[in-house]
């Protein structure tokens, strides 16, 4: 069996891709990947999605960006892409357990936190060094925590640390924060969280489990050594295009090039969320390309089987 349009990725691009696809009665095939809901899941407190001004977490809204696609017939399948041939049509699409083939394909796949690349972080995640408050917060009540990073991430969960630990150091590598002002103001104000500026941590060091990082003050060269239990890593992302092997184009970055309309180097093949380059990576934006990029594919698929286009949309 051909499906019409396979949607690799389940955070909010993939997701309104899936509510869009299934209105136009495509019955998109979903497959989620390894961690449903994306980055957008990972995110304790979501205060800036339109709709919602009280915030809401990042798990409820990805559960109802999915009910409401498979409302109108997405297929919501808990898989992982593990290789794609674009170089023939119906294109093929393999994952864990399965091969499918369709006639359209929408990448989703977002971006996963970078690494800072120090000795102890690999030795060490899952043991003090984490990439997800959300996930991993709780298990530090009333310790001491670092989080690492300058940026919108780094700073809000940051201040979701808060809630837990009695100290949060946050270290970065400039002297000013590139987190939004409303956020900085926010957290210049609490009282539990320590400016380390202008330095980086150079190593993480502990037992069984974190017992310290070292720091390297940029500007004076100078190193000190900051007890922590915990580190919390949050100095951006990367793209999730390995599985892609080159079989569409990417730019420099790693990131799917793409045009206006989400189409990629291969017609047929489209991109949306933060798997593209975006100069803005918020759940607004990606759900916006999201719906492109499943309009566009249900335009393609009309085209393919000579049915009129906009007639047959929903
Ligand atoms: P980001 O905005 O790219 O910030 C990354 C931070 O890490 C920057 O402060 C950067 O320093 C620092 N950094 C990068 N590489 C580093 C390294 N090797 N060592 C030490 N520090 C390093 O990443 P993000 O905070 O993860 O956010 C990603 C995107 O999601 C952004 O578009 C952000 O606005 C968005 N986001 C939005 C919200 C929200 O709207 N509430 C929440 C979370 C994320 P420099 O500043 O010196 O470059």
């Amino acid at each position: 069996m051909v499906e019409n349009l396979i949607i690799i990725g389940s955070g909010p691009a993939g997701l309104t891709a899936g509510i869009y696809a299934g209105r136009a009665q495509l019955s998109p095939l979903l497959i989620a990947g390894s961690a449903f809901g994306g980055q957008m899941a990972l995110t304790n407190e979501i205060e800036n999605y339109p709709g919602f001004p009280e915030a809401i977490t990042g798990q409820e809204l990805a559960q109802l960006m999915q009910k409401q696609a498979e409302r109108f017939g997405a297929k919501v399948e808990m898989d992982e892409v593990t290789a794609v041939d674009f170089s023939v049509h119906p294109f093929k699409v393999k994952t864990y357990t399965q091969e499918y083939e369709a006639k359209a394909v929408i990448i989703a796949t977002g971006a996963s936190p970078r690494k800072l690349g120090v000795p102890g972080e690999e030795e060490f995640t899952g043991r003090g060094v984490s990439y997800c408050a959300t996930c991993d917060g709780f298990f530090y009540q009333n310790r001491t925590v670092i989080v690492v990073g300058g940026g919108d991430a780094a700073v809000e969960e940051a201040m979701f640390l808060t809630k837990y630990a009695n100290k949060v150091y946050l270290v970065h590598r400039r002297n000013r924060l590139r987190a939004e002002k409303v956020v900085q103001e926010r957290a210049f104000k609490n009282e539990k969280i320590e400016w380390v500026w202008d330095s980086v941590v150079t190593e993480i060091m502990g037992e069984q489990g974190v017992a310290q990082v070292r720091v390297k003050n940029l500007k004076t060269g100078e190193e000190s050594f900051l007890k922590a239990e915990g580190i919390f890593i949050y100095i951006g992302n990367v793209p999730n295009t390995q599985f892609l092997d080159g079989q569409v184009e990417l730019n420099e970055r790693g990131y799917i090039v793409t045009d206006r309309q989400c189409h990629t180097s291969v017609p047929g093949v489209f991109a949306a969320g933060d798997v593209q380059e975006w100069v803005l990576q918020q759940i607004a934006t990606a759900v916006g390309s999201g719906a492109m990029a499943a309009m566009e594919a249900d335009k393609f698929i009309a085209e393919l089987e000579g049915t009129a286009y906009p007639e047959r949309t929903a």
